[in-house]
């Protein structure tokens, strides 16, 4: 089990709490080829500020290139992705002010615990008595201060986990994005995460999008759920009236509903 000093913060600490909004996303007609092949076919989805919401499906369904569409990555989309009310699409990842938080947790392995966190900030040249306590409070609302000097070699895949997560909640993002954060961990530790990824949205009250193809993980977690196949979006709900009313036999059959 996490012991004690790792879990997440009961409270978000006073220095994350200047610039964290819960925005709303507003995606319309998206599509996306990768050369010939579409992969995205005419998404629409609207998020509301401060959800936790889930894109649930299939590998190969689209989920990871819509999550990199909002945050900038990869080919340009034909269609509008509205931060706010802002339409980014063409605009430079970094200029978005989204936070991505990717499946290997893409750590610096010759940086320790606190310079991995401050990384972003040093780009953003933060002044060093503001940056130390936003790694600081970042690695307090994680559960990770303690490891402050470590390096990553000497933590646990949950461990660097959790620094990865700081490393992108430290610049305050707008949005957090988190593409199967939790499918390195064992099974146990995936279970325990759940509940810790849960707290720490909960604290920190951004809009975030989690994909998984878990549909237990998915539900058990997020406010809302759009299921995706192929390229496009099958139903949007609540994980329990997607379940209870899938829309059609693709849903049935992906959430084990069909009879
Ligand atoms: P998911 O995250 O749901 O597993 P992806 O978004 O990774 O799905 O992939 C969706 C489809 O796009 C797949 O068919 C995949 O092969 C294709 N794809 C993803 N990335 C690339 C790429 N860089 N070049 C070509 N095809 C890609
Ligand atoms: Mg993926």
């Amino acid at each position: 089990p996490i012991a004690a000093e790792t879990a997440v913060a009961e409270t978000l600490p006073d220095a994350l709490q200047n610039r964290l909004q819960p925005i709303g996303i507003d995606i319309r007609d998206l599509s996306l080829s990768f050369g010939a092949t579409q992969v995205l076919k005419g998404i629409d989805l609207k998020i509301e500020p401060g959800e936790f919401f889930a894109f649930l499906g299939p590998s190969g369904s689209g989920k990871s290139t819509l999550l990199r569409a909002i945050a900038g990555f990869g080919p340009t989309p034909k269609g509008t992705i509205a931060l706010d009310g802002q339409d980014v699409v063409g605009l430079a990842p970094w200029k978005r002010n989204v936070g991505m938080v990717f499946q290997n947790y893409a750590l610096w392995p010759h940086m320790s615990v606190a310079r991995n966190v401050a990384y972003g900030l040093d780009e953003r040249r933060v002044p060093k008595r503001e940056s130390v306590a936003r790694v600081n409070a970042a690695l307090e609302l994680v559960g990770m201060r303690q490891y402050a000097d470590r390096y990553p070699s000497q933590l646990s895949g949950g461990q660097q986990q959790r620094v990865a997560l700081a490393r992108t909640i430290v610049v305050e993002p707008r949005v957090l994005l988190l593409d199967e954060p939790l499918s390195n961990l064992d099974a146990n530790l995936r279970v325990q995460m759940r509940q810790d990824l849960l707290k720490l949205q909960r604290r920190l009250g951004i809009t975030t999008i989690f994909v998984t193809h878990d549909q237990e993980e998915a539900n058990t977690i997020c406010d809302r759920i759009a299921v995706m196949a192929d390229g496009v979006v099958q139903q949007i709900g609540k994980p329990d009236d997607v379940y209870d009313n899938p829309a059609n036999s693709f849903v049935a059959n992906f959430l084990g509903t069909a009879n």
